[in-house]
């Protein structure tokens, strides 16, 4: 190894590091191969002054891009607005992403991008102003072609829009291809904005068949009531499943019976957190980790599950829908334990799936039934878990 240090070393590059050189040492793989798999091909660093509506505030903001791995067409993935947001963390989820877009069979490399922000301290005309410097700042390097971004932590189907439109008018023409994740109005794809959550929900079913765990009934914690956690509750409580407990970044709740998802939801729609639902006990979100249940599903940051909480864990199974939030040492402990854990990059991979779905369809300009993208995304997940296990199991 280098005796200098990578200017993206940073502790999540090295989890995602550590993570490929256990697996390329179990798979024998080519050290070539394995050398160049480890660092990003291109990473794009930006900085930019930026003006807040406070007229006299002048702020200077970092930005990246990173580009894991070119080999493979387009590179793909989000981009996340977090105050965490430097160049080690996405290099790591650029490599995850090139990893989930493999287990997949996408015709993409793994790419990632961010705001160093705190997008919730920020008026909607800031973040339409900031989204459209930082697109201008990484134009060259996107496109349909070359790099085509995505919604993540932080960032949703407007800052889509404002990013496709941003590029479009550089290019003179609309060109819907740019990003996926966008609005349906300007060529989204239907259920793109669930696909995160049923893709987790379908792993969720699979394994739980796989461990003789009846769906019905079967007790689920979610951490996150984000995108990707609110629709894997909402899905698993429609499945048949028993949601006892569900978080946000403020705090949880927890019912033993079993949460009112259709319920819940309209609360949140309404307060904004999940917070004071009736009926539900408070719980911390370190706690809810630990509460007794079949499935934990951590859908919220990375770095939830360490080696100090996860020998504390009273699931059966634990589906990822977050990237990244089990830590090498918390995996060997589950190992150990018989928890059977469905890793990210295959449980959350129901998002870029459908984004390579809108991409097609962004690209031949002929769009999809939900019925049809739905049955689609059932049958490449399903199929994915099936390797993975069988690959697993070998
Ligand atoms: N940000 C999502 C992920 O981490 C989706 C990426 C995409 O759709 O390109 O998988």
């Amino acid at each position: 190894m280098e005796t200098r240090t990578l200017e993206w070393d940073t502790p999540m590059y090295r989890l995602a590091v550590a993570q490929l050189d256990q697996t390329a040492k179990l798979m024998g793989l080519q050290e070539n191969l394995w050398h160049r798999l480890r660092t990003p091909q291109r990473a794009h660093v930006v900085s930019f002054p930026f003006r807040r509506d406070s007229y006299n505030v002048v702020e200077t903001v970092f930005g990246y891009r990173v580009q894991h791995l070119t080999t493979m067409g387009p590179t793909k993935g989000g981009i996340r607005y977090a105050l965490d947001v430097d160049l080690g963390e996405t290099t790591a989820l650029a490599m995850w992403m090139s990893w989930k877009c493999a287990i997949m069979n996408l015709p993409f490399g793994g790419a990632k991008g961010g705001l160093r922000i705190d997008p919730k301290s920020f008026s909607p005309a800031e973040l339409q102003r900031i989204t459209r410097r930082y697109t201008s700042e990484i134009i060259d390097v996107i496109g349909p072609d070359r790099d085509i971004p995505a919604p993540d932590l932080g960032t949703d189907e407007q800052i889509m829009a404002w990013i496709m439109d941003t590029y479009s008018q550089f290019k003179g023409h609309a060109v819907p291809g740019v990003v996926t994740g966008k609005p349906i109005e300007i060529g989204g794809s239907l259920g793109r904005k669930e696909a995160t959550g049923r893709g987790v929900v379908i792993c969720m079913v699979a394994a739980c068949r796989h461990l003789g765990i009846p769906v019905e009934g079967a007790r689920v914690v979610v951490q996150g009531f984000g995108n990707v956690g609110a629709v894997s509750a909402l899905l698993a409580h429609a499945a048949g499943a028993r949601v006892v407990a569900v978080s946000d970044v403020q705090s949880g709740i927890h019912d033993p019976r079993g949460i009112d998802l259709p319920a819940l939801d309209r609360w949140v729609a309404e307060h904004r957190t999940v917070e004071g639902f009736p009926g539900a006990e408070p719980v911390s979100n370190a706690d809810l980790l630990t509460l007794p249940c079949d499935v934990l599903i951590p859908a919220a940051i990375q770095g939830q599950i360490t080696g100090a909480n996860a020998p504390q864990l009273k699931c059966r199974l634990m589906v990822e829908g977050a990237n990244g939030p089990t830590d090498l040492d918390a995996d060997r402990i589950l190992a150990q334990r018989g928890i059977m854990v469905v890793p990210d990059i295959l449980a959350n991979a129901g998002g870029v799936t459908v984004s390579y779905f809108e991409w097609v369809q962004s690209l031949q300009h002929f769009f999809w039934s939900e019925d049809e993208v739905n049955a689609r995304l059932t049958q490449l997940m399903t199929k994915a878990f099936a390797d993975v296990l069988a690959t697993a199991q070998q």
